[in-house]
């Protein structure tokens, strides 16, 4: 597979540093609020690459960490703690909105068919690892005390900048929201590590440590989280591209600084999903969640095919224009599934070449739109539909866009109707109430439907005539 890696700007191809397990790293979501349909979009498109390459063959350990400590307003330091704000918001304890909103993020993970990460680690469960990775880059001389906090000092690295220039846009993202100078850092990109001296003094978590009581910075948790879990090497370490900076970078820098070695090799990043008016965001305007759109009438698969259909390194735009298109193709797509049928002997051969192409797609840095145009291509092919069915179930373990269930559901539902349509009573009732309408007997006429609609039937007058269903 060959990977775009945000360090060197190149298309790579991925080798894992073992040939029995990728390990993969993603950053969670910070739990103090639903997550939108952009942070989804980042990770229906991690959820992606995870299936893919287990489907291409390698067996994959992922972790994903739950910021539920640490995360101020700005990415960089400064600003009022998320959790707090949102515990403040709700008028509850951080531990309660934390939980609920996890449950919440996952709710949504299950209905987009986002695959739970092998594991998934509270920041809050790992304090004791923060405060061993910050003790040891303090005695390496890589952090100071300044202030009542722990800072790391970049000026020790050969290279912060690691994955060189950023859109100024993400940059901007990386710093928004009024960031303040601090003037206990020795260089302006020194970063907290460890904090006791908050500036908004009601914190409400903190824990005792060797400086004081006080709480880890943010970019520490997914280093120590990703080593506890994955050990002192990284294949794959994916994030939403504001991520980039300086979230990312400072885990570089400290990770690397700590273990005194490379730390993880390739770096995958997805861009943003914006609205028309510019950057999504849960404070702005509509906040557009997967409940929302439920609650518009969209099916969330709708949105996953909409994610899907574009390449998860350019930035895409969401209208309800753009997410009604997807709609309509995913309905089309869908009805074209239901009219396979499955008898019949699977073609080899030909279930090989419809699968050479869509693994073509996936190899080449994930380009999910050609992945489903190979879908389109299974049922524009020559060979049988027992053997399209085999490619489409075969394609959707990447997908995952029921395209196999969903037909199956609308297969019976269509059945159903013909099979209700097919009821000679009720098509004779409808026959003497069209008759009685006929003759003018309007009392015969309401009769019948009165019958009719207590039977659960209701009539549907129509310029071809009356026709019924069930309510
Ligand atoms: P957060 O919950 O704010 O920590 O963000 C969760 C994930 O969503 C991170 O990987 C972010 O980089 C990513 N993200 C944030 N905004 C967007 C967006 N508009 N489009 C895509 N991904 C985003
Ligand atoms: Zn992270």
């Amino acid at each position: 597979m060959y990977l775009y890696n945000s360090t060197s700007h190149k298309k790579e191809l991925f080798v894992p540093n073992r040939p029995d397990v990728v390990k993969m790293y993603t950053c969670g979501p910070t739990v103090y609020h639903y997550a939108h349909i952009g942070n989804l979009r980042t990770y229906i498109m991690e959820d992606v690459l995870e299936k893919a390459l287990r489907y291409t063959g390698y067996n994959v350990k992922r972790v994903m960490n739950i910021t539920d400590v640490g995360h101020l307003a700005s990415d960089a330091d400064t600003g009022e703690d998320k959790m707090l704000k949102g515990a403040k918001r709700e008028n509850k304890s951080v531990m309660d909105i934390a939980k609920f909103y996890t449950d919440a993020f996952f709710a949504d993970c299950d209905k987009l068919n986002i695959k739970r990460p092998d594991v998934v680690e509270p920041a809050t469960n790992c304090i004791d690892e923060y405060i061993h990775m910050v003790s040891k880059l303090l005695e390496t001389g890589k952090a100071y005390f300044a202030g009542g906090n722990v800072y790391f000092d970049t000026s020790t690295l050969e290279k912060y900048y690691v994955f060189g220039e950023h859109d100024e846009e993400d940059l901007a993202v990386g710093v928004r929201d009024g960031v303040e100078e601090d003037s206990n850092k020795k260089n302006k990109n020194d970063f907290v590590l460890w904090f006791t001296k908050s500036k908004f003094e009601d914190q409400a978590l903190k824990w005792d440590s060797p400086w004081g009581i006080g709480y880890p910075g943010w970019h520490i948790e997914c280093s120590c989280i990703s080593m506890k879990h994955l050990g002192e090497d990284l294949d794959i370490h994916a994030g939403g591209i504001d991520n980039a900076f300086p979230h990312h970078t400072n885990e570089i820098a400290q990770s690397e600084s700590y273990l005194g070695h490379k730390w993880c090799n390739y770096w995958f990043h997805v861009h943003h999903l914006n609205t028309e008016g510019g950057k999504m965001s849960k404070s702005k305007g509509e906040f557009l969640t997967v409940s929302l759109l439920e609650s518009k009438g969209y099916d969330p698969m709708a949105y996953r095919l909409f994610c899907l259909q574009s390449h998860y390194r350019r930035n895409l735009v969401f209208s309800w224009e753009n997410l009604d298109n997807a709609v309509v193709a995913y309905d089309k797509l869908i009805a074209k599934i239901a009219g396979l049928n499955s008898e019949g002997e699977v073609d080899q051969s030909a279930f090989d070449a419809l699968k050479e192409r869509f693994v073509g797609a996936l190899n080449g840095d994930l380009n999910t739109s050609l992945a489903v145009t190979a879908v389109y291509d299974v049922l524009k092919a020559k060979c049988n539909d027992a053997t399209k069915l085999a490619a489409l179930a075969d394609f959707d373990q990447v997908l995952s866009l029921n395209l196999i269930s969903a037909a199956e559901k609308l297969r019976k539902q269509q059945q159903e109707e013909a099979a209700a349509s097919a009821d000679p009573e009720i098509d004779a009732m409808v026959a003497q109430r069209t008759e009685a309408k006929k003759a003018k007997n309007w009392a015969e006429a309401d009769r019948i439907r009165d019958e009719l609609k207590a039977r659960g039937i209701e009539i549907i007058d129509t310029p071809q005539g009356a026709k019924w269903r069930k309510v």
